[in-house]
């Protein structure tokens, strides 16, 4: 996997969850957005916040899972 840069579009995000499942499936084996290290806060509000936890390691994989464009891939340039 590469590492990336993710933009976030906070109001386009539905506040599914997918991302959240997607990232804690793959490093902690459990769907459980507690332990996800994409955070969501107030996502049934106006004004939705997303964040990323110190642990992430930018993959991508919770971006490539957001069906809304609440989460944008900028891939980075590793040379
Ligand atoms: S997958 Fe996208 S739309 Fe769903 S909660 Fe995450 S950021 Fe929001
Ligand atoms: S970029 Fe990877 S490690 Fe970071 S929150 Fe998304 S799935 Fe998890």
């Amino acid at each position: 996997m590469g590492v990336y840069e993710i933009l976030i579009h906070p109001e386009k995000c539905v506040g599914c969850r997918i991302c959240q499942l997607t990232c804690s499936f793959l490093y902690n084996g459990k769907y459980s957005p507690a332990v996800s290290r994409i955070k969501l806060h107030d996502i049934y509000g106006l004004t939705p916040k997303i964040e990323f936890s110190e642990e992430c390691v930018k993959c991508g994989q919770c971006a490539h899972h957001c069906l809304y464009g609440a989460l944008e891939i900028i891939e980075v340039n590793e040379n």
